[in-house]
């Protein structure tokens, strides 16, 4: 049975730097939630403090209620898996997979048993002879997720494990293994500085910023209703609009659109993904400035009147071809942030 994860008002300091700051955050059995933010905001300090190799100044972590915050590494039963495989090369790959099972002195048919189990789960069930070596990277990646899974660990804890794979390879293997741990019940904190990739692979983001969290939702929130200006900027693109609301209307400053329904008066800031505008006879004046076509979408910077930059994203088949268009805010596609 998959554990619950508590983290539990963790302070980490090093030196003078606060690298974690007073964070909490629970993960549900069988859940994967994943850790993003900007390079040093405590991501991997977090994760270390999970697993047992950083002791926090302050604050608890508990598995299933039971505290482990003084509990050495070794005996937290968590499985690891990083950037750099940290394969054994100079055991095969069966042997790599049923290490930590010696370690524990599983029997040895009882631990090639598993281990071939878990290489035929993660589409590698051949090369259990083969050199680590002698595998591509999302091969060595996926014998990596073996050997973390091989103990049936408390809790799964991936930091940026598809660095250095290729673009398509990444996209493969993020869906695969987002289904595996969807399909596996095992309790998972996933680091990626990478938000597109917690999106495919977390049931929710806990997204971060200079040692604390600043939300935590599933992919769908983040992005639809960001809490601040921070997670706005962070995940994907978005306008910010300053604006000011008055009975049902959004005024621009250049325009007036509709306002979301219930938003009540007073200044606010709009934050508008590159999608919530649409091409037609709308009051919002623009002038197109760049055009890059990306095969799925064409993204488009515009200019108001006013001088404020829009990011559009258009349908290739629907891209405007002018220069100067005109646009509408879909109103329930924007979300509203309070100044
Ligand atoms: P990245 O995405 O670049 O890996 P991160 O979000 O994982 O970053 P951390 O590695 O947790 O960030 O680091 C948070 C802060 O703590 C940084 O300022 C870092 O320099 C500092 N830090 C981390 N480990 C140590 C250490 N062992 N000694 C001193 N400072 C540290």
């Amino acid at each position: 049975m998959a554990e619950q994860v508590t983290i539990d008002n963790i302070t980490k300091q090093f030196d003078e730097t606060v690298a974690v700051d007073t964070v909490s955050l629970t993960v549900e059995p069988g859940e994967t939630i994943g850790l993003v933010g900007p390079s040093g905001c405590g991501k991997t300090t977090t994760l270390r403090t999970v697993a047992g190799f950083e002791t926090p100044n302050a604050g608890r972590v508990l598995f299933d209620g039971e505290e482990v915050t003084h509990v050495p590494p070794e005996q937290r039963n968590v499985g690891l898996v990083f950037q750099s495989y940290a394969l054994f090369n100079n055991m095969t790959v069966q042997e790599n997979v049923e290490f930590g099972l010696k370690m524990r002195d599983m029997p040895k048919e009882q631990r090639s048993e598993r281990a071939a189990e878990l290489l035929t789960l993660l589409d590698i069930g051949e090369m259990g002879n083969r050199d680590p070596t002698t595998l591509s990277g999302g091969q060595q990646q996926r014998v990596g997720l073996a050997r973390a899974l091989a103990i049936e660990p408390r809790v799964l804890l991936l930091d940026e494990p598809m660095t250095g794979l290729d673009a398509k390879l990444k996209t493969r293997l993020q869906q695969e293994i987002g289904s595996l741990l969807d399909e596996i019940d095992v309790t998972s904190l996933y680091v990626t500085h990478d938000q597109s990739e917690a999106m495919v692979m977390c049931d929710r983001i806990a997204v971060m910023n200079d040692g604390h969290i600043e939300q935590v939702g599933t992919p769908a929130e983040i992005y639809e209703a960001p809490a601040n200006n921070f997670v706005a900027d962070f995940v994907g693109t978005s306008n910010r609009l300053d604006a000011t609301i008055r009975n049902g209307t959004l005024d621009l400053g250049h325009a007036t659109v509709t306002a979301p329904a219930n938003a009540p008066n007073g200044s606010v800031t709009v934050v508008a993904r590159p999608e919530a505008f649409t091409l037609d006879e709308g009051p919002i004046e623009a002038t197109i400035e760049d055009r890059f076509y990306l095969g799925e979408h064409v993204r488009m910077t515009a200019r108001t009147p006013d001088g404020h930059e829009l990011t559009l994203r258009f349908d290739p088949t629907h891209a405007p071809e002018s220069r100067h268009v005109t646009l509408s805010l879909d109103p329930d596609r924007v979300h509203i942030l309070r100044n």
